[in-house]
């Protein structure tokens, strides 16, 4: 079995590119360029530098004592939440400005549902000193007001998207319309697994090394770089792609993808698309989204923004067709839980997303002498008014 994309775009039946014409030469020239581009051997170095002196790379691998003792195993947190930025989206935004500024572009557009890559992606641009537009929902902007402050004072322009129901799909559809009217100097930075090849497996690539360190790291450390599982959050499935992605290959490691049910599976309040989806086609791959039997997509909920998201990207529905994946469901209430219930045992607060790959552990079975890793893909400031809105609850 393959897991890696195919030379159509296609991982088993889920990807490929479905786009609109106006689209077509602007994909097709990344389609084209990046595999050589990103192994190019300058390119290599230039990202290699900028993972290490700005973003802090290597992350490190730290063995929670005091949660391992607790679930009577042996657990590793994988501290994405130490990067430049607090979470990993920025090792994805970092490859991607350094392809746009080999292919001549002048301007980055990107979409961002609570901001978290708007900001990544403002970052980027900073840094490389490359205008920068972020098209964001107007009710996204006003629920998230600290990251649209973050972008506009790392100069970047916030647009807000005002058709629709103003939030994360109309910022995309603005975006799109976007790049369609301005084709030539211009690159469209997508935040995660998702989208039209190449950008699931581009991205993927970029996040690989996450789990490209935790092979050596897990080898010094334990003396094997095989662990029992890894354990990763997924909205769209960038984080846990990363943490996959040098494993997909070796059936020894099980993978499990956590997806959040926010109120409940079947409470109508969800966004676990594993369970609750159907083969499709979102935000132009053919994939697993939540959508009604006429096709129209079903609104997901979860109180984390990050995984408040209808699909899955074409790599996690492939993983989880074929069975290579478990996938878990984690509500909001439990979630919460274990975000309290980490910040207590090892004195790190995750973000809101991470804490439902914590939380999995106590879905999901193993023995005292497994090895797992769990990908903390963030830190929990950004989340800390909603953490403490339920402090009566969990504190
Ligand atoms: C955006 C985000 C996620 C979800 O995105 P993926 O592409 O599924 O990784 C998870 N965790 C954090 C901290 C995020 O910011």
């Amino acid at each position: 079995m393959q897991y890696t994309v195919d030379q159509r775009g296609y991982y088993g039946e889920f990807g490929g590119a479905f786009i609109p014409e106006m689209l077509y030469p602007n994909v097709a020239e990344l389609r084209n360029l990046y595999i050589d581009l990103i192994y190019d051997e300058s390119f290599q170095k230039e990202f290699q530098a900028l993972l290490k002196d700005y973003v802090g790379r290597p992350s490190p691998l730290f063995l929670a004592k005091r949660l391992s003792k607790h679930y009577n195993t042996n657990i590793f947190l994988k501290r994405e939440d130490l990067n430049h930025t607090g979470a990993h989206k920025i090792n994805n935004t970092i490859g991607q400005i350094l392809v746009a500024k080999r292919l001549g572009k002048k301007r980055i557009i990107a979409e961002t549902g609570a901001g978290q890559h708007g900001v990544a992606t403002a970052t980027v641009c900073a840094l490389m000193g490359i205008e920068c537009i972020v098209y964001m929902g107007a009710i996204d902007i006003e629920r998230q007001a600290p990251n649209v402050s973050r972008m506009r004072m790392l100069g970047a322009k916030v647009v807000p998207a005002n058709s629709g129901s103003k939030t994360l799909k109309d910022a995309t559809n603005e975006a799109i319309r976007d790049w369609i009217n301005n084709p030539e100097d211009t690159h469209y930075i997508i935040g995660s697994v998702v989208g039209p090849h190449p950008y699931p497996d581009m991205v993927a690539r970029f996040q690989s090394v996450i789990s490209e360190e935790m092979k050596w790291q897990l080898k010094e450390q334990t003396g094997s770089e095989n662990p029992s599982m890894i354990i990763a959050c997924v909205g769209g499935g960038s984080n846990a792609a990363g943490a996959f992605y040098h494993y997909m290959e070796n059936k020894e490691v099980r993978l499990v993808a956590v997806e959040a049910a926010g109120m409940g599976i079947h409470s109508g309040e969800s966004a676990a698309t594993s369970v609750l989806g159907t083969k499709g086609i979102i935000h132009g791959s053919r994939t697993l989204l939540m959508q009604t039997e006429d096709g129209q997509i079903i609104e997901p909920y979860s109180l984390s923004a990050g995984l408040d998201y209808p699909g899955i990207g074409p790599l996690h529905a492939h993983l989880i067709d074929t069975g290579r994946a478990e996938a878990v469901s984690i509500t909001d209430d439990e979630a919460l839980k274990a975000a309290y219930f980490l910040s207590k045992q090892e004195g790190i607060i995750p973000a809101l997303e991470s804490a439902h790959a914590f939380a999995a552990l106590d879905k999901i079975k193993y023995s005292s002498e497994d090895i797992i890793v769990i990908n903390l893909s963030g830190r929990g400031d950004k989340d800390l008014a909603t953490y403490i809105k339920h402090f009566e609850n969990y504190g």
